[in-house]
């Protein structure tokens, strides 16, 4: 699928940027599941990409959200005490990412990762993000992240989702994809899946579907 790569002696991915080590969004992972062309627009076609009504709503119910459990108890976690904090942006130099976490609770023994989604159900676009975050975490706290949450908003339940070693190594395998994209400008082919294209914001920049 992809073209071949320089790889160091212990058969690694070595990637020299040509643009400079910038950083990637933690959202481009999610959009990679969704379809990895989508990375290529995003990153080699900056700009074109429309907001749409259901983003900005999404937005909106997002926050609303976040206001609410400000107000919550820590029993959701299953933990006793803890230090709460909100919208927290963090920046990884060793993963090239960057990314703004709708909460982190620190206690002393782990760190514990809660994402807001507007959706009804847990998705594989979920877990990388919320497995690239708790990377994120561990690296900013130097606490351990042993699970982490995903709150539905339509439904209003929280999933506990174990940050375990597929998790992990599934979250460093697409962001070498993704380098591989962005930084060879490479054109992914087009998702397998085509109820995905319907409601595609760059359905009209995909001529071969
Ligand atoms: S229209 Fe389909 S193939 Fe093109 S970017 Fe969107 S999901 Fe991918």
């Amino acid at each position: 699928m992809f073209p071949n790569l320089p790889t160091n002696d212990d058969e690694e991915v070595l990637i020299e940027p040509e643009r400079g080590e910038e950083l990637v969004t933690i959202s481009l992972l999610k959009q990679y599941i969704y379809c990895p062309r989508v990375v290529y627009y995003e990153t080699c076609t900056p700009g074109v990409r429309p907001r749409t009504y259901k983003m900005q709503a999404g937005s909106e119910a997002h926050d609303r959200e976040r206001e609410r459990a400000a107000r919550r108890t820590l029993t959701a976690y299953q933990i006793p005490e803890g230090e709460r904090y909100f919208d927290v942006r963090l920046l990884s130099p060793r993963l090239k990412l960057s990314g703004l976490i709708d909460e982190v609770v620190l206690t002393p023994d782990e760190a514990i990762v809660v994402d807001y989604k507007l959706a009804g159900w847990t998705g594989a676009n979920h877990l990388i993000q919320l497995g690239a975050y708790s990377l994120m975490v561990e690296e900013a706290f130097n606490l351990p992240v042993h699970r982490g949450f995903i709150y539905l908003l339509k439904p209003r339940r929280f999933e506990s989702v174990s940050i375990d070693e597929p998790l992990r190594n599934s979250v460093l395998e697409t962001l070498q994809s993704i380098d591989r994209i962005r930084l060879y400008e490479y054109m992914p082919p087009p998702v397998d899946q085509p109820n995905k294209c319907a409601s595609c914001e760059f359905r009209r920049f995909c001529n071969d579907i």
